[in-house]
Order: C-alpha cells, then sequence, then structure tokens
C-alpha cells in the first residue's frame, strides 16, 4: 500500500469540501489586546491583525496579574513541574490552585488536569467505566471531549435531544431506580451560544437517582457573581455532582478541573490514567491561573465591558442587516450557511481588512450551518466594532450575500 496517497487522498476530500482547515500564524502581542501579528506563511510578510475569535473572552491572557503571578513563579521555581503529581509533580501552585478552584464552585475538592479536553475525557471515562451497568445520557450537542470519554467508558450511551428535558426524562424513565446514571451537559453552548436549563435538568436527574455531570467550559470566569460559571450565577452549583471547567478560556491560561464532593475527585484522582500518567503543568502556569481566578472572583469590571461589547456588536450587525444568531451568552454567530462562502468570507477579512475570524465548518457544526463565531471582549473598542461591522456589510454587498430584515 501507498500510505503517503492514502493520507494525500482523505485530505483532497476536505479541500473538495471546503473544509480543510487552515491555521492562521499570529503572534500575539502582550499589553495590546486583541491585538496580534499576522505572519503570512513562508517568504510572506507580516501583517497587524485584530483578533475576533478567540476563546481568552476577557482578555485575561495578558492580565498583569496574571502576568506578574507567572514571572514569580517561574523565577521561584523553574520552567516544569519535574513529574506526574504521584511522582514528584505536586508543586504547591498546584495544590493551591485546587482549593481555589474548590472554593469557587463551592464544592468540598478540585482536581486539577493538564487540560479540559482531557477532564472530560479522563473523568467521564473513569466514572462511567468503573461504575458497574451506569448508563450516560448525553446532549446532542455536547463538546467532542465528552463524546470520547463516554465512548472509552465502554458504558451504554444514551442521546437526548439538545437540551430537552422532556426528552431526557423519557429516556431516564427506561432504566429502573437501581441502575446507576449519570446526565452529561454543557451550560454554555460554544457554537450557538445556548444555555441549558440546568434546574431542569437537575430535577430530572434527582428524580430518577441520577449523577450531573456539567461543563462549564465557556462560562467559568464570565458570569456569576464571582466567575463561576452559569450554575453559579443561577445559584445551583451544590445540585451537581460533577462541575468540569477550563482555565485556557475566560481565565487565560491553560489547564482543565472537575469540582465536586472529595470522595468523587479522590476516586478520580485514584483511578483516572489521563490524571495519574501525565506530567503535571508547570508551577508557573498554575500560579496564574490562581491569580486570573482570585482576580476575576472579586473584579466585575471584565464582566460587566464584556456585556457591554457584545451588546454593541449585536446591535450594529443588527442595523447593518448582518445576520447573526440571538442567544443570551456572549458568542455572537454571523450565520453563512456554506462551507466554501465562509471560509471566502474570513479569508477577505484577513487579507483586506485585517480581521481575523477563523470560518466555524463542519464537523464543528452541523453542514449548511457554517458561520463566522465571533466573541469579544471587553478590550474590543467602539473603533473595532465598526470597523468589524462596516468590513462585514462591505463584503456582504460584494458577494450580494442575503441581509437580515
Ligand atoms: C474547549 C472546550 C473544552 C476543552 O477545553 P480545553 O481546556 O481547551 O482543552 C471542553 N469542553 C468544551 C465545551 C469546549 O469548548
Amino acid at each position: 500500500m501507498n500510505y503517503e496517497t492514502f493520507f494525500r487522498k482523505q485530505l483532497d476530500s476536505l479541500h473538495k469540501e471546503g473544509r480543510y482547515r487552515v491555521f492562521a500564524d499570529l503572534e500575539r502581542q502582550a499589553g495590546a489586546f486583541p491585538r496580534a501579528t499576522h505572519h503570512q506563511g513562508r517568504g510572506g510578510g507580516t501583517q497587524p491583525v485584530t483578533v475576533w475569535c478567540s476563546n481568552d473572552y476577557l482578555g485575561m491572557g495578558q492580565h498583569p496579574v496574571v502576568l506578574a503571578a507567572m514571572h514569580e513563579a517561574l523565577d521561584r521555581c523553574g520552567a516544569g513541574a519535574g513529574g506526574t503529581r504521584n511522582i514528584a509533580g505536586t508543586n504547591h501552585y498546584h495544590v493551591m490552585l485546587e482549593h481555589e478552584l474548590a472554593d469557587l464552585h463551592q464544592k468540598e475538592a478540585a482536581l486539577l488536569f493538564n487540560s479540559g479536553y482531557m477532564s472530560n475525557w479522563a473523568t467521564l471515562s473513569t466514572i462511567a467505566g468503573k461504575l458497574p451497568g451506569c448508563v450516560i445520557f448525553s446532549d446532542a450537542k455536547n463538546h467532542a471531549s465528552m463524546i470520547e470519554g463516554i465512548r472509552h467508558s465502554g458504558a451504554e450511551r444514551r442521546i437526548f435531544r439538545h437540551n430537552d428535558v422532556a426528552d431526557l426524562a423519557r429516556q431516564l424513565g427506561e432504566y429502573g431506580p437501581a441502575v446507576p446514571k449519570l446526565v452529561a451537559f454543557e451550560s454554555v453552548y460554544s457554537m450557538d451560544g445556548d444555555i441549558s436549563p440546568i434546574a431542569d435538568i437537575c430535577d430530572v436527574a434527582d428524580a430518577h437517582g441520577a449523577m450531573t455531570y456539567l461543563d462549564e467550559v465557556h462560562a467559568v470566569g464570565l458570569y456569576g457573581p464571582r466567575g463561576g460559571g452559569i450554575a453559579d450565577r443561577e445559584g445551583l452549583s451544590h445540585r451537581l455532582t460533577v462541575i468540569e471547567g477550563t482555565l485556557a478560556k475566560g481565565f487565560g491560561v491553560i489547564g482543565g478541573y472537575i469540582a465536586g464532593s472529595a470522595a468523587m475527585c479522590d476516586f478520580v484522582r485514584s483511578y483516572a490514567s489521563g490524571f495519574i500518567f501525565t506530567t503535571a503543568l508547570p508551577p508557573a502556569i498554575a500560579a496564574g491561573a490562581i491569580a486570573s481566578i482570585r482576580h476575576l472572583k472579586t473584579s466585575e469590571a471584565e464582566r460587566a465591558g464584556h456585556r457591554d461589547r457584545v451588546a454593541r456588536l449585536r446591535r450594529r450587525l443588527t442595523d447593518e442587516g448582518v445576520p447573526h444568531m440571538e442567544n443570551p451568552s456572549h458568542i455572537v454567530p454571523v450565520m453563512v450557511g456554506d462551507p466554501v462562502q465562509c471560509k471566502q468570507i474570513s479569508d477577505t477579512l484577513l487579507d483586506r481588512y485585517g480581521i481575523y475570524v477563523q470560518p466555524i465548518n463542519y464537523p464543528t457544526v452541523a453542514r449548511g450551518t457554517e458561520r463566522l463565531r465571533i466573541t469579544p471582549s471587553p478590550l474590543h473598542t467602539d473603533a473595532d466594532i465598526e470597523h468589524l461591522v462596516a468590513s462585514l456589510s462591505a463584503i456582504w454587498s460584494q458577494l450580494s450575500l442575503k441581509r437580515a430584515a
């Protein structure tokens, strides 16, 4: 077999469908968020761009308190952690970070992972894999990391319609009270920006004796009086068995975690391969995350600024008739509905207007719902918003795209 031919053919099919992924080569500029320098490929030059699709939602990745904490920890402890958590890798910063996270979610304990992906994958596969006869009820729009964790558990999986509590109740009802159950879902869904009915899902789960697992990755730092997410905002943290989050998006650093009871966290710590057999995060990373969480526990300025920017962008898009999906979160999906056009708009924004928004195509979203997923931050100015909206409007005219009423 010619393996190279196989690889190339697979790539050709992606090109033909218009969903071959091209990474923008960016150099972020600390202190100038959301500006970056775009490297235009080998032999090409550089171009200043404004980033409009970062998941560093609040710009915390460049916040002075985060950078100062990281510099200090780097100078005190050095670069790497030096081992797995079990073998020489547990640094005092990791322990403090887990306390900070438990407090953030008002839980007994928290457990740190190297990414949010790993925390979902390892926790779901371990809980459902070790608990005999466990059935997982998974929202149809759950993130790939949850799907992979569930698959790896080998447990029976039932998919309920997205945010459909009645469908969940019906499916839970097919199993007797003695069957162990876990309901896995998210708070803010990243592509449509819709928010799940957490209280209703917890009610149904309780009625059927099911555990609840909530991914708050797109909400932590951003919602709730202390940045604990949607469950925090709605006073529901105590009702969830597991709250999972990331340190990489709203908190601006890297890493993932779960929070819950002391026994649950200790169980995952003791059995999850994806926790045990990997080197711990560098201490400086943990220090930066602690600083970011602490800052957002008491500072409302970033969240207020964020809400204001999101509202302004939506209003201006509506004024210009650029079609965008309404939702109750900070994610602004500008709908295109065609993968080739979506890529073309994104390329034009970058090349002609110095605006970077990555096209979102299948399989990240369903075919026919291709979009530009725009994420305003508190640091995008009025002028940034005007430039983005004017550029989109000009492209809409050039390509004769349909405007919203
Ligand atoms: C990004 C994401 C993750 C993974 O988090 P990372 O820290 O980036 O690995 C998990 N769940 C959802 C819903 C996500 O969007």
